[in-house]
C-alpha cells in the first residue's frame, strides 16, 4: 500500500521541500508520495489526526504551524521540546512523536558549506521567531562565544535571550533593531545570521537589506537563512562587501534530510536532494 508523509504549511505554493524529498524517497524506491496540505490555522487540529493514520509515516511542519502544533504532539524530542517548536512528526503506530531538525540543518549547512565552526565565535543574529529559536539553540549547544540577538519586537527577542539563558551559560543579549546599533554589533562579530523574512521572494519585503555593505566588515561570514531567491539583498550586499556568504538552500536540505532519516531510518541522499533543490529555483 502507498504510505504518505505529509508537509503541513498555510501557504504552500512556493515550498520546494516536495521536490526534494520526493528524489530521496524514489532513490530507495519507496512507495511513499510526499505532498503538501495546505492547513489554516483553525485547521490545524482537525488535520494533525490523520497523521495518526497507519498509510501516514509523518510529516513536516512548516510556517505558521511549528509552534501551535507543539502541543497536539503524544510526544517530544527533547531538542524540539528545548526549542519550542516542532517541524518534523514521526508517526509511531498511532503515536505522534515531535522532532525539530532546524537546528541540526542549520549546523551541518554552517560547518559543511560555510566551512565554519561556530565553537568560540562572536555571533549576531537577525529575528526572534521559529527559524531564530532553532538557530539559537544551535549556536549555544555548538559553543558560540558570544550571541547577540535583534529584532525588531525587542520583547521577543529579549525573551528568546531568556529561553537561551535558562539553557545553559553564554553570554547572550537583546539589542534593539537601529542600523546603527547592528552596524556596531556587526563590526565585532565572526559571524552575522539573517532569521527575519526579510529579502524573501514574493514577500511585501522581497527587496529589503536589514544591512548595507558599508556596514558588513569583509571578515564576517554573512548566512542568509532566506533560500529564495538564492542571491538575496542581504548576501548582494555582503558581496559588494566582500564577505563571505552562505544562503538558506543548504540549510533547507540538511533540515529536510533529517527528517528523512527520521521517518526511514535509511540514511538520505542528501546530493541527490541538493541537486533537485537548486534545479527547483
Ligand atoms: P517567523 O516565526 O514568522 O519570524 C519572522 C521573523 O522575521 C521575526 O523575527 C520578525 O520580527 C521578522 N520580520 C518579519 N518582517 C520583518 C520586517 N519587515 N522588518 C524586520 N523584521 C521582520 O518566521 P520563521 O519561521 O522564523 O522564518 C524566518 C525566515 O527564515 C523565513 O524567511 C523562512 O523562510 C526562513 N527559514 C529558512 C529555513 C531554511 O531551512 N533555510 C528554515 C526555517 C526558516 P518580529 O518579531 O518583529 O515580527
Amino acid at each position: 500500500m502507498m504510505k504518505s508523509v505529509a508537509l503541513l504549511g498555510y501557504p504552500l505554493r512556493h515550498s520546494i521541500s516536495p521536490v526534494f524529498q520526493q528524489v530521496a524517497f524514489d532513490y530507495y524506491h519507496l512507495d511513499v508520495l510526499y505532498e503538501p496540505w495546505e492547513v489554516p490555522p483553525n485547521q490545524l487540529k482537525k488535520t494533525v489526526v490523520h497523521i495518526r493514520e497507519s498509510s501516514v509515516l509523518g510529516a513536516n511542519v512548516t510556517i505558521p504551524h511549528k509552534e501551535s502544533v507543539l502541543p497536539l504532539m503524544d510526544r517530544l524530542d527533547g531538542i524540539a521540546r528545548d526549542i519550542g517548536a516542532v517541524n518534523t512528526i514521526v508517526n509511531r503506530d498511532g503515536e505522534l512523536v515531535g522532532h525539530n531538525t532546524d537546528a541540526e540543518g542549520f549546523i551541518r549547512a554552517l560547518k559543511q558549506e560555510g566551512g565554519f565552526d561556530p565553537e568560540g565565535k562572536r555571533v549576531v543574529f537577525l529575528g526572534a521567531g521559529g527559524a531564530a529559536r532553532a538557530v539559537g539553540f544551535a549556536l549555544m549547544k555548538a559553543g558560540a562565544r558570544s550571541i547577540t540577538i535583534v529584532n525588531r519586537t525587542y520583547e521577543r527577542s529579549r525573551d528568546l535571550v531568556l529561553a537561551l539563558r535558562g539553557l545553559g551559560e553564554l553570554d547572550i543579549v537583546a539589542l534593539p533593531m537601529k542600523e546603527n546599533i547592528l552596524a556596531e554589533v556587526v563590526g565585532h562579530s565572526d559571524l552575522l545570521v539573517n532569521c527575519t523574512s526579510l529579502g524573501m521572494k514574493h514577500s511585501a519585503n522581497e527587496s529589503v537589506s536589514p544591512l548595507k555593505a558599508s556596514s558588513i566588515p569583509s571578515g564576517v561570514l554573512v548566512y542568509d537563512l532566506v533560500y529564495n531567491p538564492p542571491e538575496t539583498p542581504l548576501l548582494k550586499e555582503a558581496k559588494h562587501a566582500g564577505a563571505k556568504r552562505l544562503g538558506g538552500l543548504s540549510m533547507l536540505v540538511y533540515q529536510g534530510a533529517v527528517s528523512f532519516e527520521l521517518w526511514t531510518e535509511r540514511q538520505a541522499p542528501v546530493e541527490l536532494m541538493l541537486k533537485a533543490a537548486r534545479e527547483a529555483l
